[in-house]
């Protein structure tokens, strides 16, 4: 269907099959235990699906079938224009169940079918198909050496990789992994959330029509206290690449110490300042950006611009046009194709955000719009779009991750401030600023301490571009060529000529 309609989408999902099998060594299979866990459509609270639910038994099968298949170089050892031709196929594969994969997304983690089928899926695609235009464009090197040696520091793939992901975007923080790690010749093991299998599962199915052999592609659905873990302390493993809270990826610091030294990568949590100067050209652009940049997503973005912060003399001009802007966020049916605000993934997310409302009215933070959980229909988690003013860096709301749809609001005087404001978290995820002076764009950008810095914007961003955090926002950087290196190994060979 060209615009399909709320029916149109509702039909869809009830029409839809579902994958509820992991994955591994080519074949969809129950878990060794037999056991499945319930995956709840959070816009009605209703079961959606039993999915396998894999432990260490199945992520050890998964290991030994990706470490088999990396070993005899089923998927390395191709040339690399065939490795392309099916990775650009798998991308292909993406984009035709583009309207599948957009409503798995929907209905198992609660965002607006708008988004998933016009920004998730659409990326997704674009992800692997660029890591799959890379295999045969990046070159080794031959070091600078005498005449009478030669020497040439070549990458290698690493192995076997974990990749253990997060709700909130689940394929599209799957492919940040899968498109790199492929590329580069590893096998992979996928380890969705809980909370939102079914769409790797698809993607499972499609990469196996593509031709990705045997082994090299597998999902192990389950939690993360025993797959995830098994993941994180398997001798076998080469690296665990992990998108996810901060206090997780500190465990899986931990398990490699604890095992086998694997490399860990780790893009994790933020509390990103959206910082208006009083020179702002465009102030309403700017409160407007500053509403989408913590309400898009239900706020479940890692780098939502949760704080904003704003020079005083401003304030009252940007609360205005904040108050508007957040009136174009209602919560809605996620299937409706005019639905901005979708459900929060789960009731336990839904009463953490509401636990921190009631946090920033304890530590004295005035609450000026929203504030509660909102009944789109019975049974859904939702909650409406919240603003706070008044919040003093030191308030719960103005250094915690919230991960919902929760603005914090603050006032400074003057740049200087600001950035002192503005460093003051543990993390360094992302910051935007707005001005018209270009000193204090340039004073800024190298100020701020965050992998991203948008200048009057927010949420630039494409494929060629790194991304990843400071601090203990993370380790490493996904995205654009530079995420190949995490993948590879650097190995130097000396030859006396
Ligand atoms: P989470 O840390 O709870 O879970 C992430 C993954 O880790 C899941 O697959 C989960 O099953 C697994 N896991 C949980 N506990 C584990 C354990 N004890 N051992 C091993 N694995 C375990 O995070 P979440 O709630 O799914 O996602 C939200 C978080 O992700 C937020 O903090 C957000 O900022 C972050 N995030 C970061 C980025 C980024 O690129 N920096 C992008 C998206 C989300």
């Amino acid at each position: 269907l060209d615009k399909p309609t709320r029916d149109d989408w509702h039909k869809a999902a009830a029409d839809l099959q579902l994958r509820t099998k992991a994955f591994i060594d080519g074949a969809f299979v129950d878990a060794a235990s037999g056991k499945t866990f319930e995956s709840i459509n959070p816009s009605t609270g209703q079961v959606l699906a039993n999915v396998a639910e894999c432990d260490s038994a199945d992520v050890d099968k998964a290991v030994k079938a990706a470490r088999t298949a990396f070993e005899d170089r089923r998927w390395a050892g191709l040339a690399p224009g065939k490795r392309k031709r099916v990775l650009l196929k798998f991308a292909d594969l993406i984009r035709k169940n583009k309207d599948e994969l957009a409503l798995l997304e929907t209905l198992d983690m609660g965002k607006p079918i708008r988004d998933s089928s016009g920004i998730d899926v659409p990326l997704v695609a674009n992800t692997i198909a660029y890591y799959a235009e890379a295999i045969d464009k990046v070159y080794d090197e031959i070091g600078p050496s005498a005449d009478d040696t030669l020497s040439m520091v070549v990458r290698e793939p690493l192995g076997v990789i974990g990749a253990v992901i997060p709700w909130n975007f689940p394929l599209l923080m799957a492919s940040w992994k899968i498109g790199p790690a492929l590329a580069t010749g590893n096998s992979i093991i996928v380890k969705p959330a809980e909370q939102s299998p079914l769409s790797a599962l698809k993607l499972a199915e499609l990469a196996a029509e593509a031709g990705i052999p045997d082994g090299v592609f597998n999902v192990v659905p389950g939690y993360g206290e025993t797959a995830g873990q098994a993941l994180g302390r398997h001798m076998d493993v080469d690296l665990v690449t992990f998108t996810g809270s901060t206090e997780v990826g500190k465990l899986f610091l931990q398990y490699s110490g604890q095992s086998n030294m694997k490399r860990i990568a780790l893009e994790c949590g933020g509390k990103s300042p959206h910082i208006i100067m009083a020179d702002a050209a465009d102030i309403k652009t700017a409160a407007y950006t500053a509403a989408a940049g913590i309400f898009f997503n239900q706020g479940e973005v890692c780098n939502a611009g949760s704080r904003l912060l704003v020079d005083a003399s401003i304030k009252d001009e940007v609360m205005e046009h904040l108050a508007t802007a957040a009136g174009r966020w209602r919560p809605g049916d996620p299937l409706d194709p005019d639905t901005r605000l979708g459900a929060m993934v789960t009731e336990e997310q839904m009463e953490r955000v509401l636990g921190y409302i009631a946090a920033g009215r304890e530590d004295g933070a005035e609450l000026v719009l929203g504030g509660e959980r909102e009944m789109v229909n019975t049974g859904g988690f939702y909650v409406e779009p919240t603003v706070f003013d008044k919040v003093t860096p030191q308030h719960r709301i103005a250094q915690e991750e919230i991960f919902g749809p929760v603005l914090s609001t603050l006032t400074f005087n003057g740049l200087d401030e600001a950035m002192e404001i503005a460093n003051k978290t543990i993390y360094g995820l992302a910051a935007a600023i707005w001005t018209s002076d270009l000193s204090t764009a340039h004073r800024a950008s190298r100020a701020l301490r965050a992998g991203t810095v948008w200048v009057n914007c927010f949420d630039e961003s494409d494929i060629t571009v790194p991304f990843g955090g400071f601090k203990q926002s993370g380790i490493g950087r996904d995205k654009s060529l530079h995420a190949l290196e995490k993948y590879t190994e650097l190995k130097s060979i000396w030859m006396k000529i």
